[in-house]
């Protein structure tokens, strides 16, 4: 992945590569993108007996999935007193439940395939003002008193210094059940998996098009796959391909940035129990130690084509608001990546047809959901539609204003929570 200037990148060590697709192919399944929800889809279906193609533009964990800040936290993007007045507790319960094993089925893949990722335990949620502090404690015994999960503790200002050095927070909750880990070996760890269980992977093998049917006729520069069912597994990156799907989602740019490798003292002053951390505004700051001590600090997002032409300074900055420290901390990398957020900030699953099926719109939760996703398409596709149409049947909208119209309002929304964050 030459062409993105990101920490990862750099660290992933050797790529297997994986040729394009040239001439026709035959599969029961074939899958467009290799991100999480395509690997994770295409291991979980190869592992049912189905035989699996997945089409990547470019290469494995070339989206979202090999740029993000890797942390894996229990949950939806949504919490649960919301989930509660939106769904019901029954739903609630259930979407808490997912939440729950999404995070336990990265860790298990993890395992399994023995997927060297830089594997962390603890996420800490910071308040960035002192009024948050009361919501964060009164989360933490809603959780204890009706979820019966005890692995999340209210942290006092005053023990924040056990955590970290800054004046930027008040309390903080932390989550010792979530995880945090390196995204990009994280995927190739599941393209290896996937591959090893029989999927072909074809990179450099963009989807121009599909012809509908009982047979789906999918179409590449130098090559077509005839399969009985399709997934589209292309999150902030789909474009045009699927117009049906796409008012539902709205592509925004999030940026992120890795110090040179810090001193043990600045280190420790950054995370010195190593948890990820991440805060309470509406464009989060979030951020953790590498395994050589940078600090990987994700901050700032856009809502246009495009990204800054200096994302290493349009990220520092918000940077030095919580580590002042770091003034004459170098920056080696800087780098963006696209995510697709859904209106309520849900996942949007859903089948058009009988045979294309769509995971999309984790809305910046996507490391442990799209790993969930894969579990669930394949129950899906195996006739266990339960779990996935938990997800697919919540009510979702499209974004006001449809494909063309959506963006001056949203853009307008985005941007005014964006401000009250820095003000
Ligand atoms: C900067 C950043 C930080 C984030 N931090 C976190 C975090 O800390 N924790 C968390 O849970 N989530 C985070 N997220 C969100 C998370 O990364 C995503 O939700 C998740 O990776 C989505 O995975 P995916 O496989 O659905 O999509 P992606 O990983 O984006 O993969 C989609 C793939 O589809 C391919 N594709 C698109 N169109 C075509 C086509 N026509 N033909 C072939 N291939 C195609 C693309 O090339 C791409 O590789 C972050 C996202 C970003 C951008």
């Amino acid at each position: 992945m030459p062409e993105v200037n990101s920490y990862y990148a750099h660290s992933a060590g050797p790529q297997t590569a994986y040729p394009p697709l040239v001439g026709d192919q035959c599969v029961d399944i074939c899958i467009v993108g290799a991100g999480y929800t395509g690997l994770s889809s295409a291991l979980h279906l190869a592992e049912r007996g189905y035989s699996v193609i997945v089409l990547e533009a470019e290469s494995v964990g070339f989206g979202a999935s090999g740029r993000n800040g890797g942390h894996v936290g229990i949950g939806q993007r949504k919490d649960q007193y919301y989930l509660e007045k939106q769904f019901g507790s029954a739903i609630a319960r259930g979407l808490w439940d997912m939440g729950l094993e999404a995070v336990d089925t990265v860790k298990q893949l993890i395992h399994k395939h023995e997927i060297q990722c830089d594997l962390k335990q603890g996420i800490l949620h910071l308040a960035h003002r002192s009024k948050y502090c009361r919501e964060l404690e009164e989360e933490v015994h809603h959780l204890r008193d009706n979820y019966q999960f005890e692995q999340m503790e209210y942290v006092e200002a005053a023990a924040l210094p056990n955590f970290l050095d800054s004046q930027a927070y008040y309390g903080a909750q932390w989550d010792k059940a979530s995880v945090h880990l390196h995204p990009l070996k994280y995927a190739q760890g599941l393209a290896k998996a996937a591959a090893e269980a029989g999927v072909t992977i074809c990179e450099q093998s963009k989807v121009v098009g599909y012809t509908e049917g009982s047979s789906i006729v999918v179409r590449t520069a130098n090559g077509n796959v005839t399969a009985s069912e399709l997934v589209l597994a292309c999150n902030g990156y789909i474009e045009k391909l699927e117009p049906r799907i796409n008012g539902y989602i709205m592509p925004i740019n999030n940026f992120v940035l890795a110090t040179e490798p810090l001193s043990d003292t600045l280190a420790a002053a950054v995370s010195k129990q190593d948890t990820a951390m991440q805060d309470t505004r509406f464009v989060i700051n979030y951020w953790k130690l590498s395994a050589d001590n940078r600090l990987i600090f994700g901050g700032g997002e856009n809502y246009r084509r495009g990204f800054p032409s200096d994302i290493k300074g349009f990220v520092r900055k918000y940077m030095l608001q919580i580590y002042p420290q770091l003034e004459n901390s170098k920056i080696d990398y800087g780098w963006g990546g696209t995510l697709a957020i859904t209106l309520n900030r849900m996942p949007h699953f859903g089948r058009i047809g009988d045979n294309i099926w769509h995971l999309q719109g984790y809305s910046g939760h996507g490391v442990p959901t799209a790993t969930l996703a894969g579990k669930l398409i394949a129950e899906a596709i195996s006739g266990k539609l339960e779990r996935f149409d938990l997800i697919s049947s919540l009510p979702t909208r499209k974004f006001p204003g449809g494909t063309l119209l959506r963006w001056p309002g949203m853009v307008a929304g985005m941007l005014y929570f964006a401000l009250r964050d820095r003000i």
